[in-house]
Order: C-alpha cells, then sequence, then structure tokens
C-alpha cells in the first residue's frame, strides 16, 4: 500500500518538474520555478496525495506548501484522469521547430500555433508543401498574397541557411568562457572566428584554449551542460552541438603559439590570404603555428607581435576583410574605431503613446540609468495602422508630456522626434507645419517596399528633400535572415545626405542597417551617423552595442557618429528648424 502511495506522489512531482523544464524552455519568468518548487515539495510529502484529496478535495491540495490553484486543478486532473492535458500540450509545442520557423518573415508564435493546429505544420519544409498544394491561402488570416511572401521569405530563409545572429548566441558563449577560466588547464582563452570580428551573422563559434593539458579540457567540454551533440573529440580539436543548435569547435594549441592561432582562426579567409602575401614579400613565412623566417620562429605567442613584425598598426578584428585594412596599417592609418562608452544618447525609441507598452518616463528612467546625456523619443506617425501611429494633433500633446518630464528630470534632456512614413510617391505622412514643432525627424520606409530601383530611389530622394529631417532610418529595408534589402541605388543616397546634412541610421535591432559594407560606403562619401537602437521593450535599450559592432566593422570613429556629442553640441546637428 505504502509503495502504491508513494508512487503518485513522486509521479505527480516528476510531471510538474517536467512541465517547469518544458516552461523555462519557452523563456517564461517565475512559472518554471513555481512548478519545480511545488514538485519539491510534493516529492518530500509524507502524506498520501491521493487520500488527501480524497479526504478534503483541491482544498487539501491547496494546502500543500507551495501549491497554488493552477497548479492544484493540474494535479487534480491528473488524479481524475491519469493525465495533464498541458504538460501534452508542451510536449507538443516542442516538436516544432519554432526557432526556424520564426525566421520566416509573416510568421510569429501565434501564427505558427495556428498553423500547427491547422494543418500539422511543424517545419519549413512542411510549410513549403502545403504552400505548394495551396493550403495556406484558405485559411483564416493568410490569403493569395501573404502565401506567396511566406513562399519567397522561406526562399531566402534557405540561401541565407542556418546562420545565427551574434545576440542569439552570445550570452550562451559567454558562460561557456566564464566555466572554462575557471578550469587551471586553461592558461589563456579567447573565441575566435566571425564570432570576434563581430559579423553580423556566425556559423560556427570557434574557441581557441592555450594548455598543456588538453585532453582534461576536451573531457570537461564534452561533459558541459547543454551538450546535445558531440561530432568529433580529438586531442587538439572537439566539435559539438549545443542545444540551442549552434556548433562549437574547440582548439587547443600550445601557449607559444596561441596567438598565431588565434590570428588565423580568427579569419577572416581573405584578410589572411593578403597577410601571408605581405609575409612572403618580406621574407617570412606565416601559419597557424607562427612566423617564421628561414625555419626560425620570429613571433607566435601573441598576435600583436605578428602584426608588429609585418610592420603593420594591429589591426581589430572587426576590420579584417581585407577591405584596405592592410594598406592602411602599413601607412598607419588604422582608424581608432568608436565604442560603446562613447555613445552619449539614443534617437529611436518607441512609446506607449502610440504602439508599444513602455511610457516615456520607462524610457527616460533607463536613460538616465545607461548615463545618457540625452534621449530621443520617435514614435511612429499615423500612416502606420498597426503601431497607432500619432497625427499631427496627438504629436502636439505629446510635445507637452515630454516638456513635462523635461521639467521633471533634471539630469537628462529629452529630445521630441518622430519616425516619420515615406509614402509610396515619397511625400512625408506628417505636415511640415508638425514636422517643424519637433526636435528631430526620422523618416523611413515601412511599406510598400516592392518597387524598381529607379522609383524606390526617387522615393527616397524625395522625402530626404523635405526641409525638416533629420535622419533616415534603417536606409536598406532590410532584417537579418529574415528580408532582403529593397533594391535601391545608395550611392545617390549616400550623395545626397552628405550634400543635405542628412544623417544615416545603424539600427542595432535585427534590422542591423545600414549594414558594416554601406557604413563604410557612406562614410567614404562624407555622410554623418546616429547609431540607435530602435526600442521596443525597455530591454531594447541595451542592444546598442550590436550597432557599435556594426559601426566599427564599418571603419566609424567616435567623430562619425553624431550621439557621441556632448548635449551642448547636439541640438545643432540634429534639429533642422533652425536652419531655415
Ligand atoms: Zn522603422
Ligand atoms: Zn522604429
Amino acid at each position: 500500500m505504502t509503495f502504491y502511495l508513494k508512487m503518485k506522489n513522486e509521479k505527480i512531482a516528476k510531471i510538474l518538474f517536467e512541465i517547469g523544464e518544458y516552461l523555462e524552455l519557452d523563456n517564461i519568468p517565475f512559472k518554471p520555478r513555481a512548478y519545480q518548487m511545488a514538485a519539491l515539495s510534493i516529492d518530500n510529502l509524507e502524506e498520501d496525495i491521493q487520500g488527501i484529496y480524497n479526504e478534503k478535495g483541491i482544498k487539501g491540495v491547496l494546502e500543500i506548501q507551495g501549491v497554488g490553484k493552477g497548479i492544484a486543478l493540474k494535479i487534480e486532473e491528473y488524479l481524475k484522469t491519469g493525465k495533464i492535458k498541458y504538460l501534452e500540450e508542451l510536449k507538443r509545442r516542442k516538436t516544432i521547430d519554432v526557432k526556424n520557423l520564426l525566421k520566416v518573415e509573416g510568421l510569429g508564435p501565434k501564427r505558427i500555433s495556428f498553423l500547427n493546429k491547422e494543418l500539422g505544420i511543424t517545419n519549413i519544409l512542411e510549410l513549403k508543401q502545403a504552400i505548394k498544394k495551396n493550403k495556406l491561402k484558405e485559411l483564416k488570416g493568410f490569403g493569395e498574397k501573404s502565401q506567396q511572401n511566406i513562399l519567397e521569405s522561406i526562399a531566402f530563409v534557405e540561401t541565407s541557411g542556418l546562420r545565427y545572429m551574434l545576440s542569439e548566441v552570445q550570452k550562451d558563449v559567454s558562460m561557456i568562457l566564464e566555466k572554462f577560466k575557471k578550469l587551471k588547464e586553461v592558461e589563456k582563452i579567447e573565441v575566435a572566428g566571425s564570432y570576434r570580428r563581430k559579423k553580423e551573422t556566425i556559423g560556427d563559434v570557434d574557441i581557441l584554449i592555450a594548455s598543456s593539458k588538453p585532453k582534461k579540457i576536451m573531457d570537461e567540454f564534452t561533459s558541459f551542460e547543454g551538450v546535445s551533440r558531440v561530432w568529433g573529440k580529438g586531442k587538439t580539436k572537439t566539435s559539438l552541438r549545443m542545444e540551442k543548435g549552434f556548433n562549437i569547435d574547440l582548439r587547443v594549441v600550445p601557449l607559444g603559439s596561441f596567438g598565431s592561432a588565434l590570428q588565423y582562426f580568427t579569419g577572416s579567409k581573405e584578410h589572411n590570404v593578403a597577410l601571408r602575401r605581405l609575409a612572403i614579400s618580406k621574407g617570412y613565412k606565416l601559419n597557424e603555428y607562427g612566423l617564421f623566417k628561414e625555419g626560425v620562429l620570429k613571433a607566435g605567442k601573441d598576435e600583436v607581435g605578428i602584426y608588429k613584425k609585418l610592420g603593420l598598426q594591429f589591426i581589430p578584428p572587426e576590420l579584417r576583410e581585407n577591405r584596405g585594412e592592410i594598406e592602411a596599417g602599413l601607412k598607419r592609418k588604422i582608424p581608432k574605431l568608436i565604442e560603446l562608452k562613447d555613445i552619449r544618447g539614443d534617437f529611436h525609441t518607441h512609446s506607449n503613446f502610440a504602439g508599444t507598452l513602455i511610457s516615456m518616463e520607462e524610457i527616460v528612467l533607463k536613460a538616465i540609468q545607461k548615463g545618457y546625456e540625452y534621449i530621443g523619443i520617435s514614435d511612429h506617425t499615423k500612416a502606420l495602422k498597426i503601431e497607432n501611429g500619432l497625427d499631427e494633433k496627438e504629436l502636439a500633446l505629446q510635445a507637452k508630456e515630454i516638456e513635462k518630464l523635461n521639467k521633471k528630470y533634471r539630469e537628462i534632456r529629452i529630445f521630441h522626434g518622430a519616425e516619420v512614413n515615406i509614402l509610396k510617391d515619397g511625400s512625408l505622412d506628417i505636415k511640415n507645419s508638425a514636422l517643424k514643432e519637433l526636435d528631430f525627424v526620422n523618416i523611413g520606409v515601412h511599406a510598400n517596399f516592392k518597387m524598381k530601383k529607379e522609383e524606390m530611389t526617387e522615393r527616397v530622394l524625395k522625402a530626404m528633400s523635405n526641409p525638416y529631417v533629420t535622419c533616415l532610418v534603417h536606409p536598406t529595408g532590410r532584417i537579418v535572415n529574415k528580408r532582403e534589402a529593397y533594391d535601391i541605388d545608395l550611392e545617390k543616397i549616400f550623395e545626397f545626405a552628405n550634400l543635405r546634412k542628412i544623417l544615416l541610421e545603424v539600427s542595432s535591432s535585427h534590422r542591423l542597417d545600414l549594414n558594416d559594407y554601406n557604413i563604410k560606403k557612406a562614410k567614404e562619401k562624407g555622410c554623418k551617423f546616429l547609431i540607435n537602437t530602435d526600442t521596443h521593450m525597455l530591454k531594447h535599450m541595451d542592444r546598442m552595442k550590436y550597432g557599435i559592432y556594426q559601426a566599427r566593422r564599418g571603419w566609424l570613429t567616435k567623430k562619425d557618429v553624431i550621439n557621441t556629442l556632448p548635449l551642448n553640441k547636439i541640438y545643432g546637428k540634429i534639429s533642422r528648424s533652425n536652419n531655415l
């Protein structure tokens, strides 16, 4: 009898624990812990839970420590039916390849779950098959056009491959580094590859360790939490896959060649080819083991030594793409790249005055907490209906609220702007009389992306001709891994931006628009920039670093970026009203 009773307690505890684990996967706060605490408490229960229920009903279950109403109901369900539907639902959801389906433009969690219920779709392949059979367009909320768009986006996702955004893996990689740093066998550790170059997306993560005890390091590595599969384990290299889906290659080298290995595995290939050519021209041989002259090791322990021996200024990893960095290094003309600490404010945040859930005051407080000198609020305007875009009257009301906030928070200056829509014909959706009242005006394309190149260029140039424009935000419309840039003649846009002193945005959001390559092109035309976060949730204000990475890859210095200026200099650069 006792055995039977114990079984029920144990089973329920196990199920609750499992629910907690599934919820953890979904990144839901607090709830997983609640389930796990309840599980623990039932596992330690001296009485039989079935007995408690038989005697006192759900009230009795509620008396158990850590069991709230939601959990009590689930326990009741189990005692009555022998299963918990909620767990089955969670299990079913887990088999959907949510991560990759989310990459398809036009699919959010709700739609993915809807498609799963209606058509049983669990991955991209099945989605494609359903579209081929024209099944999607019959569904509520979809239709011919959205079916076609989804198909195009799938093609894009497939060609861009399974690359991860830096922001998706950075936290996990940091945790792995922390674990390694605790091992006394690790003498030095660095992440190499595209991760170190801060490329917008990365394939595999390359970790490099200097140690004289590689076996111990490899054994630790393969037993780390979160490892889902080991592809290969050797003395100097181990490759494995993490549960999140990305691969890690770990290499262990002797301390004496750590620098040359780091240089070699940081890449890019193009940079390394050019560097090896330079080495040969100077009578050296360069490889992952070191820099040699007539067979004698000349440098290799650290990277700086290698660049120095070759007559080069140190080249920051972000510039190693063979886009002129070696020539610049020889002439000692590597720019001092911008850093996160140079930023003094943000000119792209959205408040609940229009479409988001965060108030202007919350944005201001967070900006103060970040040590900013100024913060720009830039809500969407009326043509963007899904974001409850503001009209002229609402902008005037917002100005009053901002005035109040400026009085309340003297330690920061709040600038009132807007993110004004560039309509199909190149006109703006807010009248000049209202634009004139704003401190700054961002303009951007948010609809009608499919136009001929000349038409799109004309459209954006016309919008930029408006005398009140401060900044062209997300200038190409692309979203990393999701949407390609629209067709536009950027050379013309950059020339005009430089002529009219219109700033170009480097977005720190998942758009990362402009990208590194175009940032460099624009800089060469003389353009200046704003690095913005496009904040829709408070935590977005922390993603400024991703914009900084792109700016560095685009060769920007502090001088190129206007939101590094102190408060007393910034207003003249962003406001157009004064100059007219
Ligand atoms: Zn926008
Ligand atoms: Zn925006």
